[in-house]
């Protein structure tokens, strides 16, 4: 079994795993719920809160996916400026997703307060940073077109994003002032108690295995063999897709992202790696992502080998390029590492399909979820209890469709990769 998830930093940091039971016999409930991330956790919540009986179904246990062991980081927004969604999708639909997306943070930090999860949220703003001079043009038009639509974002020139990071090797680059961070394992250990106190049962252990209807209901069957039956289904498996909805799997690429923790940086660092605490993220195809957590480690994230790991030792390119940001981080040494499935879809956006009758799934998110998914949950969960039209999802509703060639895809991201990776190399 894949490992990775016990050795991220945030999991260590909980010496008692939290394990809910497996779905034992024939249950039934309005909506079921498969997958337990912040998407699922979130429907799941909504929905309990409007009434709803609900039950989530999680192959292994909350968080485990994704969502309990990313880089933390709470950056609003999608891959492309809103300006490109107003054209693309005209006004209407356009405004819908990028008040949805680029208010995400806003609104993690509403659900975080109003149920009083202890996650370590901070609010201290998320930088892109342009790593090269060629970079700046687009990082300077994307802050443009986000003050166009009055977003709080300022630019900084190269001195004044020094001081904030405590290093001078990026260009230039933007703040946004809605950005933060936070731990996401306790985020979605938290987002589970809520649900459940709102009335979700939830079950880990239990992979649906299959799921068919019956002409009044979905019937799922667990790989324990119990079954329950909802009227509503919402998969959210998202980067852990696996064969249960047919094409599924094949409509997204799950690509590693790795991450290394360092120790506690020493008393004379902590002022001086990332001061200001933001996070951050670089320009680039290969996006370097690092924040320095509310226990003063580096958390550094990046693309690394494409299977399981948990080994330092296997990250030394990303240790090498926090290396050359703070020469001093040798001293201090690494605590962990850990990767996980990014769902990537080919036009980098989430995807939204309504598959059957009340049967829908939502993924994508390019390694930009943990707002987005969390803030999605409302909306999810209204669709789910039958409040709105699957139209009414701010991701507009699209038809599900395999990637041509998908067992090769993987295998393009690995030479893009090599090749982002042989370039800035030349760059240094
Ligand atoms: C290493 C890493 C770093 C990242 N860093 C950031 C970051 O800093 N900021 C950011 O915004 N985003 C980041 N992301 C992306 C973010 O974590 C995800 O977009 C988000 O967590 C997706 O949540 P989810 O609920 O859709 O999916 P997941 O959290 O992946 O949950 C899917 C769940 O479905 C379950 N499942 C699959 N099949 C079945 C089945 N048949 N039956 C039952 N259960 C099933 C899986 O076990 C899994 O737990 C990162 C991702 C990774 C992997």
């Amino acid at each position: 079994m894949d490992e990775t998830a016990r050795t991220s930093v945030y999991a260590l940091d909980r010496p008692t795993a939290i394990t809910y039971p497996a779905l034992a016999g024939p249950c039934i409930s309005d909506i079921a719920i498969i997958g337990g991330g912040f998407t699922g956790l979130s429907a799941a919540l909504h929905a309990a809160e409007a009434g709803a009986s609900v039950t989530v179904l999680e192959a292994h246990q909350p968080g485990w996916g994704a969502s309990g062991r990313n880089g933390g980081q709470l950056n609003p927004g999608l891959k492309y400026d809103p300006s490109w969604f107003i054209n693309k999708l005209g006004e209407k639909r356009g405004k819908m997703l990028v008040d949805l997306a680029w208010s995400s943070v806003d609104r993690l930090a509403n659900i975080i307060e109003r149920t009083g999860i202890d996650c370590a949220l901070r609010r201290q703003g998320t930088i892109r940073a342009a790593v090269k001079r060629d970079d700046i043009a687009a990082v300077e038009a994307t802050q443009r077109d986000m003050r166009a639509f009055g977003m709080p974002v300022d630019w900084l020139d190269r001195s004044a994003l020094a001081k904030l990071v405590g290093h001078d090797h990026y260009q230039g680059g933007f703040l946004d002032h809605r950005g933060g961070d936070l731990d996401p394992l306790r985020l979605a250990l938290g987002l589970a108690k809520a649900a459940e106190n709102a009335g979700t049962a939830i079950h880990g252990n239990s992979r649906v295995v299959s799921l068919r209807h019956d002409g009044h209901n979905w019937v799922l069957t667990t790989n324990a063999g119990a079954t329950l039956k909802a009227k509503r289904v919402l998969v959210c498996c998202n980067g852990y897709a696996d064969n249960l909805i047919p094409g599924l799997r094949q409509s997204l690429v799950p690509v590693f992202s790795s991450v290394l923790a360092s120790n506690p940086l020493p008393d004379n660092l902590v002022g001086r790696i990332m001061p200001g605490r933001q996070s951050l993220y670089e320009s680039g195809m290969v996006v370097v992502y690092y924040r320095v957590d509310s226990n003063n480690r580096l958390i550094i994230g990046g693309r690394g080998p494409m299977r399981p790991t948990t080994s330092p030792d296997a990250l030394k390119p990303i240790a090498r390029h926090a290396q050359s940001l703070w020469p001093e981080l040798k001293q201090v040494g690494w605590q962990t590492a850990w990767n996980g499935r990014v769902a990537v879809t080919k036009d980098y956006l989430p995807h939204f399909h309504a598959l059957d009758d009340g049967l829908y799934t939502l993924y994508g998110y390019n390694g930009r979820g943990v707002a987005l998914s969390t803030a999605l949950g409302e909306p999810l969960a209204k669709l789910l209890v039958g409040e709105i039209n699957a139209d009414e999802i701010p991701i507009p509703a699209s038809t599900m469709q395999p990637i041509a060639l998908h067992a090769f895809w993987p295998f393009g991201v690995h030479a893009t990769i090599a090749m982002s990776r042989l370039k800035q190399s030349f760059r240094r």
